[in-house]
């Protein structure tokens, strides 16, 4: 099986079965993936997700959230596996919060708050606060910094889930790294299984408290980043 690696318990496998079926059920209510066919969601959704267990002890994290979750990619791959993360998931389009609110019932899976805001709006509840914070297709590199390391508490990670050319936002990125007194830690390089795509995930580590000028409003982010 496609997520063996992962050494699921029985109840964890049935929790992706159901969660497949869910997904594909809703798709053109909530129009929440391209992505259909059974094998591939396994490796591009569910296996991607949890690629971050192998960069990433997540016994050691509390508090996580998930900037853009959607269809809840990473974050409930990753609250599937490691039920003991309190989850926070930030995702503007209400019909995908509903999604995710129904689709946690039916997998009976608890301690998860539903965000329906944008990250530049919630981070007046939650600065300097999340032990980890992810994001996976939602911006570029050095605008996600912006919109996400103000969540973090000092010491705290960001993994920026992206396909194998991120190269130009690893370049783009060096000021805003600095400016928001944070550093790229590790860059870890996979496979999907089935020769589905290589992918990339950026682990940056936050040394320093944000200054409180930052984030900026989205269109100035988007207009002119760090
Ligand atoms: N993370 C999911 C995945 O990998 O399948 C969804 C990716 S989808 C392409 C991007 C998501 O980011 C959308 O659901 C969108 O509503 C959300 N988004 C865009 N800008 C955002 C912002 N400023 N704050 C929070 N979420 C945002």
């Amino acid at each position: 099986m496609i997520l063996n690696t992962f050494n699921l318990s029985l109840k964890q496998i049935e929790q992706f079965n159901k969660y497949y079926k869910f997904l594909i059920e809703e798709n053109q209510k909530y129009n929440l993936t391209s992505i259909i066919d059974r094998k591939e969601v396994y490796i591009k959704h569910f296996y991607d997700s949890l690629a971050a267990c192998f960069t990433l002890d997540f016994f050691k994290i509390n508090n996580y959230c998930d900037i853009g979750s959607g269809g809840g990619f990473p974050a409930i791959p990753l609250k599937v596996v490691f039920p003991h993360l309190k989850l926070t998931v930030v995702e503007p389009t209400k019909k995908k919060i509903l999604f995710l609110q129904r689709l946690c019932d039916l997998l009976q899976i608890s301690d998860i708050e539903f965000i329906n805001q944008r990250a530049e709006n919630f981070i007046l509840n939650r600065r300097e606060y999340y032990d980890l914070v992810s994001a996976r297709a939602v911006a570029v590199l050095p605008v996600l910094l912006e919109l996400v390391l103000p969540f973090l508490k000092v010491g705290g990670i960001f993994i920026a889930y992206k396909g194998s050319n991120y190269y130009e936002e690893q370049k783009a990125s060096g000021n805003a790294l600095k400016i928001l007194f944070s550093v790229i830690e590790n860059i870890y390089e996979y496979q999907l299984p089935e020769n589905m795509g290589q992918h990339a995930i950026i682990k940056i580590r936050k040394q320093r408290e944000t200054e409180l000028v930052y984030p900026r409003r989205y269109a100035q982010i988007k207009k002119k980043h760090l």
